[in-house]
């Protein structure tokens, strides 16, 4: 047991996730990180002071049971997710619209509706979700992921006015070009397609989001950062990014 609040981050074996373990970590939560890959989840746990526990969104039974361990829960982040493919609609790839849609959607679901009676009783709950720039817009080829995030987004936003009177708050971070494992992941593997993202131009590290993740939780109670866009300097649009040489 610990008397420092908890706080849950979903996909903290990586990115964005495990440095937002970090930060949190540094602003004095009790972190419970959940993620497939434990013994990365481990390593970070360790690092944190926390507690590692096997997550996957996409199975009802695994969120089920991560809800259930988790004792008692003052900030949620809804982080675990990402892109798979980059195509036109007209080529577009079922199973990975479903991963999408499941992970991205469907995950943020499962732990948002199984950690709002938690939230809730903790008498100051916090909500903070990783939605993205694709958010906001569609991009040419990313519809499976707009999409999903579009969804994803919907559902947080939807709750700011389900919950308005009760004693949590809902804060969406869109983040725009992120050096992480999301590219890798997305082109299945494929450093070079994954670097090429990236190529020419200073993009946010997982620490700049988790930085602003962390300033977010740690507000007083009656200050709600509805929704913050962050973007490296060189990009514009999930469309339009400066590239040197
Ligand atoms: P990342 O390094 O690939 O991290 C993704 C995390 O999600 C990993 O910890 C992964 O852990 C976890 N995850 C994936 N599927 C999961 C599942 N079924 N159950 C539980 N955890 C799962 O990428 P990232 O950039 O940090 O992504 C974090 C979030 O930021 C995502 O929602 C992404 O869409 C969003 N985002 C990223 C960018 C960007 O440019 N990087 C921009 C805007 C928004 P396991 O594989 O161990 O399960």
């Amino acid at each position: 047991m610990t008397d420092r609040p908890t706080a849950v981050v979903t996909g903290a074996s990586s990115g964005i996730g495990a440095a937002t373990a970090r930060a949190l970590a540094g602003a004095g939560f009790h972190v419970v990180l959940g993620a497939r890959r434990v013994d990365r989840l481990e390593a970070v746990a360790k690092e944190v002071d926390g507690t590692a526990l096997r997550l996957d969104v996409t199975d009802k039974a695994s969120a089920a049971a991560f809800v259930e361990a988790v004792p008692e829960c003052r900030l949620l982040v809804n982080n675990a997710g990402g892109a798979k493919g980059l195509e036109p609609v007209e080529e577009a790839d079922e199973d990975d619209w479903r991963w999408m849609f499941e992970a991205n959607v469907i995950g943020t679901l499962r732990l948002t509706q199984g950690l709002l009676p938690k939230l809730r009783a903790s008498g100051d709950g916090h909500i903070i979700t990783v939605t993205s720039i694709a958010a906001l817009a569609p991009y040419d080829n990313g519809a499976g992921y707009t999409g999903a995030k579009h969804a994803q987004a919907m559902l947080h936003r939807t709750l700011r006015g389900e919950l308005l009177g009760q004693p949590i708050r809902l804060t969406e971070i869109c983040p725009g070009m992120v050096e992480t494992e999301f590219s890798l992941v997305r082109f299945e593997g494929d450093r070079e397609k994954a670097d090429n993202v990236y190529r020419g131009l200073t993009p946010l590290s997982a620490e700049d989001v988790a930085d602003v993740i962390a300033f977010a939780a740690t507000r007083p109670s009656h200050v709600n950062l509805d929704q913050i866009t962050l973007m490296p300097r060189a990009q514009a649009s999930a469309s339009r990014a400066h590239r040197e040489g």
